[in-house]
């Protein structure tokens, strides 16, 4: 079990994942999602949505699902045509190299359907565990804990475990957090890891859940902030005394 010691103020991260969760659903009421219909769009829009809003996914796939309604239609699609249609995602050629390649998997091993368990869907090409997933909260109902950059690095500065590793992160959190919530506590970390816990950062003086942090790894990030900025600063005291000695030779 990788549960941190309980800092000297703080309850173990047991006890204040609750708390924790239910400040963030007053705060995160609705946040932004993928549309789908089913499974299979649903596989599709979370391959799109890799650096990409979802908010534009979701103008996207109208039109996608529209011409290419089933994964057989897109494992024998034009590749040409499908990067057209997916171009405003970003990353559009790898993006329908993946999407082609998952569908052909899913017809080739699984009837043309999406599997339903996370081992299955990690065969699929372009399918990690983060994916799979998301696939397996919001289509099959079966919530696992999605562990991607923000809620690897909040998990951490809120002490819910040590690990680095995602896997590690991920079993770690399915041991404290209720299945009921494990969908939405990893889309409302999500949500307050782009709003206010930032990466370099963090905006804890506002943040709501300050009170239930111990804010692992933050005083570490100023210090770090402190000397890149001394660094930055020291070419140019660097060039000064190349000035200065300059000035000396020709005195
Ligand atoms: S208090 Fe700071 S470190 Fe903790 S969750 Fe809020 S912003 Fe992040």
């Amino acid at each position: 079990m990788d549960e941190p010691a309980p800092t000297p103020k703080l309850p173990p991260a047991r006890e204040r994942v609750g708390p924790i969760n239910a400040c963030l659903a007053a705060l995160y009421p609705e946040f932004e999602g993928l549309n789908h219909n089913g499974p299979f769009q649903l596989l599709v829009a979370v391959i799109l949505s890799a650096q990409c809003t979802d908010k534009r996914v979701n103008t996207i796939t109208p039109a996608l699902f529209a011409r290419f309604p089933t994964a057989r239609d897109i494992a024998e699609c034009d590749i040409a045509e499908l990067e057209q249609l997916i171009k405003p995602s970003g990353f559009y050629k790898n993006k329908a190299k993946n999407i082609r390649a998952c569908c052909v998997g899913m017809v080739t091993r699984f009837g043309g359907e999406v599997p339903g368990t996370l081992d299955d869907l990690v065969t699929l090409p372009g399918i990690g565990r983060k994916t799979a997933n998301v696939i397996l909260g919001h289509a099959f109902e079966t919530p696992g804990v999605t562990v991607d950059t923000h809620v690897g690095r909040l998990a951490r500065r809120l002490g819910l475990t040590r690990h680095r590793n995602p896997v590690k992160v991920e079993f770690a959190l399915l041991e404290i957090v209720p299945q009921e919530e494990r969908l939405h506590f990893s889309g409302r970390l999500i949500m307050h890891g782009r709003k206010v816990c930032l990466a370099r950062k963090p905006r804890c003086e506002t943040c709501a859940i300050a009170d239930l942090c111990p804010k692992i790894g933050v005083k570490g990030l100023a210090a770090k902030r402190r000397r890149k900025g001394r660094k930055s600063a020291s070419p140019k005291s660097a060039s000064q005394k190349t000035v200065s000695k300059t000035r000396r030779s020709a005195d």
